[in-house]
């Protein structure tokens, strides 16, 4: 055990014990119970039946029995061409390849799909010809398949779609996270696939970085809760019901902040932040259960993760006790040679992985991995007993699935693809994660009887809504999607009646179409609603150089505001693009995130007022490019721009978002009780509805320590819950933290509490209290 043990058991007793048991807060009524089924749902960390144990008898004897091109084709993983022909829906198996791959090569997983999504029936075939490809094989151990369900199955046709992790991170409602999680395994599954490669447990804290989207936001906490609410709606009871999944998180550690803000680029992140922000996340996951681990493609302080034995093997299964396996992402024991030149050949490449813990190589178009691995054993290059090691974690996983009785449990399952009930709930979740930054004068809601022009390129397609992994890997091919669905257009007309709502585009994402007659036509508008934002993209073809939002949108909007008439603005988009100089002269802003395919009906509920906004941002939003910082920032010097501008404030804050209805906080008490055993700390807050219509309103418990060792940030969120609450409806909450809440990684890397003062705070009210 490495000496980092203490440590890490530390930071997960503290989120598993102490922060995700009461990470709601405790209402001293019965009635509120989102409250209670959020602190229900994660009161049990009991990973997914059965216990890896189960097997190990049966695990032992295969391995024994098992050649060495067997075990070694049991860690690769190829992508679907390698077994099929055709494109698109007429992809079919080939069975030479088929055999080569599954009977030649003893193939043990293959993944995702060729170029888009296939209905379930397709992959049911699919799946069931490589099932009896591997009752060919000497040991007939079945093939895991896995694919990519990042917000829904997106890879199954017709399945529900649920807003971009963001935008569920923006709920703040981990009870729709795992009502989400639910289907989305269920619906994969019941295409006869396992296995899901999600959820992205990268917290992310750089703006630019096109996965941004993927995460459940910044901070540490808040993404912490989601990823578990995430692993436990897919892995379920039990691995081996039909309608469980395993997860797959991803991608550890250290991807999500690339110094440059690219994807799969370098990030330089002191070990003590690695272990203070990233971690916990994965940590907590592990602890809930997570199956398998998915590797950081790019480097961390020159080391690229899939050569990072210590983070790999010491930390990783040392430290967190991880007992899955970890399989590699796309290409990148190939990518040591090509990408971060750290080895001269693919041999060197692959067995700096294997020994630094990779179990499962995503090969994966071809057989180089089997081929060098196979070498480097017979040369004593690479231990029997390393192969062993991981053969033996991928058996465990592949018997917990179920899949030796039956690899295509969940193929018959009474699961219906994308039924109403389950749209129901990613509607729920669209309109809880939609977010109101701005109400001047109380433009919104808009009445149902206005003239409304709408503009904007995101305004009429279902693409800016769902973003990259949405049938295809980039999202792009408007064929795909569904017609039923409204745009975000289509829903402000079944509002208000087609002729009320006119629409001129104005632009599309980066240049100019017709902003002239958007101009003439808002002449006869009562107020306009501008959709702009971004269009979709998918990890590295989603770089960019400038986060500030296309001219052409920009200059639309200025010329609509110019007008005076009320501008309402909707931001579809994976990242905060800066908007600046837009927004004091908008009367509204909506950020909707990637909503979904329910998107559209959500946000237009929340522009006539059918629902009450709550979502909150999971981000800071910046206002300059060149200003990006997390709201748990260390202080910085903040000083006057021209415009008159505090530099330390961002456009929009963290944990922001405005409501329909006002919520007034009082009789904010804290409690501290040192037992000899331990520190408890009572937190009791009155929250009540002061306005005139039901609203929900998240509740945010914030700690700061005054002085420290290591410079202390601003503040760091520590418990939050979502309450419902009537017009004039009031209550007292409870929140109870420990000790574990107030530590931080230390000069020496491991958790500690030091005494002094901390300040409390949950909206404008502030407690102080000691620890001596
Ligand atoms: C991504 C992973 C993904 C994998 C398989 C990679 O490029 O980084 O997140 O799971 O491809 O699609």
């Amino acid at each position: 055990m490495s000496k980092l043990s203490n440590r890490v058991r530390k930071i997960v007793f503290s989120f598993v014990v102490c922060g995700l048991v009461t990470f709601g807060a405790i209402a001293d009524d019965s009635s509120s119970q989102i409250v209670e089924s959020q602190s229900l749902l994660l009161r049990n960390m009991t990973p997914a039946g059965p216990p890896a144990s189960a097997f190990s008898a049966k695990v032992s004897k295969l391995v024994r029995e098992m050649t060495l091109k067997e075990k070694i084709g049991q860690m690769t993983q190829l992508e679907l061409g390698m077994i099929t022909d055709g494109m698109d829906q007429d992809i079919h198996i080939d069975p030479a390849k088929l055999h080569k791959a599954i009977v030649d090569y003893g193939v043990g997983s293959i993944l995702n799909v060729n170029t888009q999504a296939l209905p379930a029936q397709k992959w049911q075939e699919i799946i069931s010809a490589i099932r009896d490809e591997a009752q060919k094989t000497r040991l007939k151990i079945p093939v895991v398949y896995g694919l990519d369900s990042i917000h829904g199955a997106n890879y199954v046709l017709g399945a529900t779609l649920f807003p971009q992790p963001l935008g569920m991170a923006a709920t703040w409602n981990p009870e729709l996270m795992l009502r989400g999680s639910q289907i989305s395994a269920a619906e994969t599954r019941k295409a006869g696939v396992p296995w899901v490669f999600s959820p992205v447990l990268d917290v992310g804290r750089q703006a630019l970085w096109p996965r941004l989207y993927e995460t459940f936001g910044e901070d540490t906490y808040l993404a912490t809760v989601m990823g578990v609410a995430a692993v436990r709606g897919y892995e379920g009871r039990n691995l081996s019901d039909p309608t469980s999944v395993a997860a797959s998180v991803k991608h550890y550690i250290g991807y999500s902040d690339p110094t440059n803000g690219g994807d799969r680029s370098p990030a330089l992140i002191p070990e003590q932040d690695l272990f203070e922000y990233y971690l916990p996340s994965f940590a907590t996951a592990v602890k809930a259960g997570a199956r398998t681990v998915m590797v950081n493609s790019s480097e961390v302080n020159g080391v690229p993760g899939h050569a990072n034995k210590y983070l790999l093997t010491d930390v990783l299964r040392g430290d967190l006790g991880f007992n899955g396996f970890v399989v590699s992402d796309w290409g990148d024991i190939k990518n040591l040679v090509t990408v971060h030149h750290i080895a001269p050949t693919e041999q060197d490449a692959t067995q700096i992985a294997v020994l630094a813990g990779i179990d499962m190589s995503m090969v994966p178009s071809s057989y180089s991995f089997s081929d060098l691995l196979f070498q480097l054993v017979q040369q004593g290059a690479v231990p029997m007993k390393r192969v062993d090691d991981a053969l033996r974690d991928i058996l465990t996983v592949k018997y917990q699935l179920g899949l030796f009785d039956d690899p295509m449990r969940g193929a018959e399952t009474q699961t219906v693809i994308g039924s109403s009930a389950s749209q129901q709930v990613s509607l729920e979740a669209a309109r809880e994660s939609i977010t109101l930054l701005k109400n001047e004068g109380r433009t919104l809601p808009l009445s149902k009887a206005a003239n409304i022009l709408v503009t904007g390129p995101d305004a009429d397609s279902l693409i800016p809504l769902n973003n990259g992994w949405t049938y295809t890997w980039q999202g792009g091919v408007e064929k795909m999607y569904p017609t039923d669905r409204p745009t975000i257009l289509k829903a402000i007309q079944n509002k208000t009646g087609a002729t009320n709502a006119r629409y001129v585009p104005g632009t599309t994402f980066d240049k100019e179409i017709d902003v002239g007659k958007a101009i003439d036509a808002a002449v006869n508008a009562d107020a306009i609603v501008a959709c702009i934002g971004e269009w979709s993209y998918a990890e590295t073809p989603g770089n960019i150089a400038d986060l500030t939002l296309p001219d052409a949108q920009l200059d639309l909007v200025r010329k609509l505001e110019a007008t005076k008439k009320p501008v309402i603005l909707v931001l579809t988009e994976g990242r905060p693009r800066i908007i600046r100089t837009i927004v004091d002269d908008a009367k509204g802003i909506l950020m909707a995130y990637n909503p979904g395919n329910e998107g559209g009906q959500a946000i237009a509920d929340i522009l006539f007022g059918d629902v009450n906004p709550s979502g909150k941002l999971p981000i800071t939003y910046p206002r300059f490019t060149n200003r990006l910082f997390t709201y748990d920032h260390k202080f910085f010097s903040g000083s006057d721009t021209p415009e008159g501008r505090d530099l330390a404030t961002p456009q929009f804050e963290f944990g922001s978002g405005l409501s329909y209805t006002t919520f007034a906080y009082s009789d904010l008490d804290v409690n501290p009780i040192k037992t000899s055993r331990e520190l408890r700390i009572e937190v009791d807050v009155n929250l009540k509805n002061t306005g005139n219509r039901e609203g929900k309103e998240v509740v945010q418990l914030y700690l700061s320590k005054r002085f420290a060792s290591i410079t202390p940030p601003l503040k760091r969120l520590k418990r939050f819950a979502k309450i419902d609450l009537k017009p004039g409806e009031e209550r007292r909450l409870s929140f109870e933290l420990t000790s574990n809440d107030l530590s931080f990684i230390g000069v020496d890397k491991q958790p500690i509490v030091e005494p002094g003062t901390f300040d409390l705070r949950i909206a404008g009210l502030t407690r102080s209290f000691e620890w001596k």
